[in-house]
């Protein structure tokens, strides 16, 4: 595995491999590695001749006093996780690499993709994301990138830049990667105390029994959101930003069952924020117990 750290060395190996004829997969992530993370690794090493992951704890998509600079770090864990996986490339570079003139020029998703759910509570989130990922795009030039289903606002909005800015690559989802008691994979998961690690299983119950709800038939959003929220009440700790039903393609709260429909949420607890959905249309998010 080579580490690269300059855009130079990035438009180096890239040539080579182009030239070589060898496909490329791109996995963008901020480090601090977990399973959820090797699951798109994985997914890339086996669709593509080449593998380069992203390590970058990206600033323009922070906003005042979120953490940023807390943000966990171990670079060392991540290179050897990356090596253990096949990677090809590791792209590890710095801020001023990447934004060489500070913010600069930047890329600013739809609206109607944005001011919902996360977008509603990280205003300028999505334009950095956004930002990034077309830097890392315009960079790699990789014929397939990859995302989770975690951040899944995410993934639409970087389904629509593809589009939009006529990157010639496949945007592949990847189902979300759970703790056995459902609570899904996260960087940030790090920050729970064990009592409040107890409480964040409420997250992925809650989510379940909106899940088992909307199964039923003859069932409404409302079902759905109501029986998603008696949940959510048994774990006061929770502050809960939003619980929405929504349409993926246009993220507008859902009319009815009939089409697919994701439910996310967002919550704080302590000083932590969480998010998760499930798509109504796929598996039940808690894994059953194994008898
Ligand atoms: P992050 O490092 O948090 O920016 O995440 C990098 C990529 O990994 C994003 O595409 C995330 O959606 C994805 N990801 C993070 N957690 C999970 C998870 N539990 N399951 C699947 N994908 C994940």
């Amino acid at each position: 595995m080579q580490v690269l750290q300059t855009n130079e060395e990035v438009r180096r190996a890239v040539g080579v491999s182009h030239r070589e004829g060898a496909s490329i997969g791109l996995v963008p992530t901020m480090g601090y590695l977990h399973a959820g993370h090797m699951a798109l690794v994985a997914r890339a090493r086996a669709e593509c001749d080449r593998v380069a992951v992203s390590l970058f704890v990206n600033p323009t998509q922070f906003g005042p006093g979120e953490d940023l600079d807390r943000y966990p770090r171990d670079p060392d864990r991540d290179a050897a996780l990356c090596r253990e996986a096949g990677v090809d490339w590791l792209y590890t570079p710095s801020v001023s690499e990447l934004y060489p003139h500070g913010p600069g020029t930047m890329v600013v998703p739809p609206a109607a993709l944005t001011t919902s759910l996360c977008g509603a509570y990280r205003p300028g989130h999505f334009s950095g994301v956004a930002t990034v990922v077309a830097k890392l795009f315009a960079l790699w030039r990789p014929d397939r990138a990859y995302f989770g289903q975690k951040d899944f606002q995410q993934v639409v909005v970087i389904e629509r830049l593809a589009e939009d800015l006529c990157f010639p690559l496949t945007v592949v989802q990847v189902p979300t990667t759970r703790e056995p008691d459902g609570l899904a994979m996260s960087s940030r998961n790090v920050y729970l105390s064990a009592e409040e690690r107890q409480i964040a299983r409420t997250i992925p119950l809650a989510l379940q029994a909106g899940w088992e709800a909307g199964q039923t038939p003859g069932a409404t959003p409302a079902h759905v959101l109501l029986a998603a929220r008696a949940v959510l009440a048994e774990a006061p700790q929770l502050s809960v930003q939003y619980l929405e039903l929504v349409d993926p393609s246009t993220m507008a709260p859902a009319a009815d069952l009939a089409r697919p429909t994701v439910l996310a949420l967002a919550a704080h607890l302590g000083r932590t924020r969480l998010i998760d959905n499930v798509s109504l249309a796929g598996p039940a998010p808690v894994p059953s117990p194994v008898s």
